[in-house]
């Protein structure tokens, strides 16, 4: 019997890239130096401080914290943040602002979920974040580039268009960059006249390494509303960059309404995320203890971009340019005169056994072929020098690849 052929999978995943599982795979190979993954550093993982917070929330909480549990997150754990939220904005924020998710990645998604019909308007800044454009591909959205400069004539309308703006102001991914507070004021400013909703996406505030990067929109929203929060803002915060991303808690702070819509959504995603961690996440909480951490693991970070920036300004500084990141954690860098394709580098960057992630992937037209985003968390000083020299080789490998462009070489 001729088997028939089953149904196709759905048209999004035409336009879509595996480019995510990629990295992590890469993350597991000892041979291969990956400077791809957004990953925090394993080794600093504090594996025992959650192992003793693991115990006393199940000493604490019991069964409670082994079952499905109430689909806006375990209720004293949207509390704390909440309190936590008030205190940071001076804004006054109770457990109806608070929706705990499966990392911010889950609230990414829910968001597109509630908020997108195919073909709707998204305002992002540009270049943007692989994983918000993967969680929004399904609806198949257009969009229209974030103008930080206030150049673009067309802004206004499209903001006035679009579903929902998005930003990662703080150390942005992929570019690192730290938006300044008028830059900020004056975006919260347009989405307000606009009525429409502001992303503000800030998994990496915590990794200060030149000092605080000042308030977020959402804070910027508090001081000027008093009472109770119901603001155009949903300010997405996690414990992947702090403390540790196999927690995989997250949170959604936003107006009540939005709340509960993300939380009708979230029932068809998961029923629950898991007690279990939220349980465990809150003992941590309760103590400051991801403050305390995130504190902690700053300077590796900053001796690791350091050293990246050093050994990139002596292999690669002839093809590259970059600014030295002051949080976050990754240097984007762009070709100087357009003539490496990073695309094209990825595949000889393989072959000499480091990773980057090549800047199409961020692009919302995919046609940015020509910066690379490099991580320096994930590996020692030691690594992140090998992954350079490595980089160097692959560079050169490529350039003599391509006839036209070998009178590139140093
Ligand atoms: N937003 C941004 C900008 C990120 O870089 C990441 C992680 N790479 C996430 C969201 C998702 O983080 P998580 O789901 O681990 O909280």
């Amino acid at each position: 019997m001729i088997a028939k052929q089953r149904p196709a999978y759905a048209e999004w995943l035409q336009s879509t890239n595996n480019i995510s599982q990629q990295f992590l795979a890469f993350g597991g190979r000892a041979d291969v130096v990956s400077l791809a993954g957004g990953l925090p550093a394993a080794e600093l993982y504090p594996v025992a401080a959650i192992q003793a917070a693991t115990e006393r929330a199940l000493t604490r909480h019991g069964t409670a914290a082994l079952e499905y549990g109430a689909i806006e997150g375990f209720p004293a754990l949207r509390q704390l943040i909440a309190a936590r939220v008030s205190a940071e904005t001076g804004g006054t924020f109770t457990a109806a602002n608070v929706l705990v998710t499966t990392g911010s990645m889950q609230a990414l998604d829910l968001i597109g979920k509630v908020l997108l019909d195919a073909g709707d308007l998204i305002v992002a800044q540009s270049p943007t974040y692989l994983g918000a454009l993967d969680s929004w591909r399904p609806r198949g959205p257009r969009y229209h580039k974030l103008d930080w400069e206030g150049e673009d004539a067309g802004f206004t309308t499209a903001l006035a268009q679009a579903k929902f703006g998005y930003s990662v102001p703080n150390y942005s991914n992929p570019t690192g960059v730290l938006v300044s507070q008028d830059r900020r004021a004056a975006l919260l400013d347009k989405v307000i006249a606009a009525g429409t909703w502001l992303v503000e996406d800030d998994p990496y505030q915590s990794i200060q390494l030149d000092g605080p990067p000042g308030p977020s929109i959402l804070s910027q929203y508090a001081a000027r509303h008093a009472g109770p929060y119901d603001g155009p803002v949903i300010y997405l915060g996690t414990l992947s960059k702090s403390l540790v991303p196999g927690l995989r808690v997250g949170w959604v702070i936003a107006a009540p309404g939005m709340i509960q819509t993300l939380a009708l959504a979230k029932q068809a995603s998961d029923l629950s995320s898991s007690m279990f961690t939220h349980a465990v996440a809150l003992e941590l909480l309760e103590q400051n203890f991801d403050q305390e951490h995130g504190r902690s693991i700053v300077p590796h970070y900053r001796e690791r971009r350091d050293a990246l920036c050093d050994e990139a300004s002596r292999r690669l500084a002839d093809w590259f340019d970059w600014e030295v990141p002051v949080g976050g954690m990754f240097v984007w860098m762009r070709n100087r005169d357009r003539t490496i394709d990073t695309d094209e580098l990825y595949r000889f960057a393989v072959e000499e056994k480091v990773a980057f992630v090549p800047s199409s992937v961020f692009d919302f037209t995919g046609e940015d072929r020509f910066a690379m985003r490099v991580n320096f968390t994930r590996s020692s000083p030691e690594v992140i020098r090998e992954g350079m020299r490595r980089l160097e080789r692959a560079i050169g490998n490529y350039c003599s690849a391509r006839p036209q462009l070998s009178g590139l070489r140093p």
